[in-house]
């Protein structure tokens, strides 16, 4: 086989091709954007095209199923925790159910140097790392094997992360008896930005402070949690600094710009109430509108059951979360992702060939 994709927006970077490979004849490369792509080794490939078989972009239905369609607005009950969460803290809530009957967390967390990566948890501590949006993409090569192996002791599974993501995680595991202590909990997704340009940008944040980061938050709450605010508030932190300094020229490139978005969210399957996940979450946009006393500065989520297994992970949340059920359209009136994906912007290959030539610096300059 050359290839398992045809084209740049027919791969998410999911892995699960790479995870499935019986050969291990499949590896996980960045491509000039950063982004990583599977790359297969012709010496070592069958051509028995189990990759092509597992992968969700091609699979037909792309591993979604739908028992329920069920909306709640959610917040957790501690301000500590809505203070620490992007939205309403209802992650915390579903994975603190899990914790509490001996399961496991997988989640985006940060490396040492701030890379993004889906790391396993089995303490509340290290499910907190977890906690906050990270706008770019987090590799996730390593955490199948870990997931399998979690659900062949017999533990129960909370996966969270993008749609595409959770995709994989299912086309992974399969039909087989292990998916049944296998619980998915996708976000709405606007698309993930690129981590060659979040290298760039960190290394450009330690040259101008003169000074290793030792701290990012994206999403923080300085000014409250509102739909203005959504794409404020990057914070970080140097060695020789440990006051919190604000900076926007990545959410400018992310948000303003676009350029820096994955090709294949421009084609993103994950668009609709159709998921391939048991829960899906969310910032619950416009409910100051709706019923202003759920309102709270400090956060609100949009819960969306789309299982019975959701369902009943969600009913175990109620020690921690105060959620009422909603009107679908009233739900989705402010989701624009989950009516259509992204657009890349006109002049994203111009992008590109600017950075490849002149360099980040002369990107943040003039982009
Ligand atoms: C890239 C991205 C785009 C998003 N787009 C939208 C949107 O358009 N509309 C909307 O309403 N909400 C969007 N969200 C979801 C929202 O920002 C919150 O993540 C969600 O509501 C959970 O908030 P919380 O308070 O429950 O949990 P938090 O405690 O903030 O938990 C964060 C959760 O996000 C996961 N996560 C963080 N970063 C990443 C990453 N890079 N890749 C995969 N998973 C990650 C963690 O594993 C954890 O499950 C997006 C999130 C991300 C990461
Ligand atoms: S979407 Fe996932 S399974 Fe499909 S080719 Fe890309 S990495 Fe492989
Ligand atoms: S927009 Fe779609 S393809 Fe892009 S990261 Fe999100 S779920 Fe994946």
């Amino acid at each position: 086989m050359e290839s398992v994709y045809a084209g740049k927006e027919d791969c998410s970077g999911c892995g699960a091709c790479f995870s499935r490979c019986p050969e291990q004849a499949i590896t996980m490369e960045a491509d000039e954007e950063g982004f990583l792509y599977p790359k297969i080794d012709a010496a070592q490939c069958l051509d028995c095209g189990i990759c092509r078989a597992v992968c969700p972009l091609l699979h037909e239905g792309h591993y979604k199923e739908q028992e329920l369609s069920r909306f709640y607005v959610a917040r957790h009950k501690s301000a500590d925790v809505l203070l620490q969460s992007t939205s309403g803290g209802a992650f915390t809530a579903l994975s603190d159910a899990v914790l509490r009957q001996n399961g496991v967390i997988y989640g985006a967390d940060y490396d040492e140097d701030f890379r993004v990566l889906h790391r396993r948890a089995e303490t509340s501590a290290e499910r907190d790392r977890m906690r906050i949006s990270k706008y770019v993409q987090s590799d996730i090569t390593q955490v199948h094997a870990q997931i399998k192996s979690d659900l062949k002791e017999g533990r129960m599974v909370l996966f969270t992360g993008t749609p595409c993501q959770t995709a994989g995680v299912r086309a992974f595991i399969g039909d087989s008896p292990l998916a049944k202590k296998l619980y998915c909990c996708d976000l709405v997704c606007h698309s993930i930005p690129s981590p060659l340009i979040w290298e760039e940008y960190k290394k450009l944040l330690e040259r101008e402070q003169g000074a290793k980061l030792a701290g990012v938050q994206f999403r923080s709450k300085k000014d409250g949690w509102s739909r203005a605010n959504s794409n404020k508030g990057f914070l970080f932190r140097t060695e020789s600094d440990s006051r919190l300094q604000e900076d926007d020229r990545f959410y400018h490139l992310f948000f303003k710009v676009g350029a820096i978005t994955r090709s294949s969210c421009s084609a993103c399957r994950f668009t609709d109430l159709q998921r391939a996940s048991d829960l899906t979450i969310a910032d619950y946009w416009g409910i100051e509108k709706y019923s202003p006393q759920w309102f709270d500065p400090l956060g609100v989520s949009l819960i969306m059951l789309n299982s019975v297994k959701g369902a009943d992970l969600f009913a175990r949340c109620k020690e921690d979360l105060l959620s009422e059920e909603r009107e679908k359209e009233e739900s989705l009136s402010e989701q624009k992702r989950l009516r259509e994906p992204v657009q890349l912007p006109p002049e994203r290959s111009r992008f590109w060939q600017e950075y490849k030539q002149f360099g980040f610096a002369h990107i943040i300059e003039k982009w």
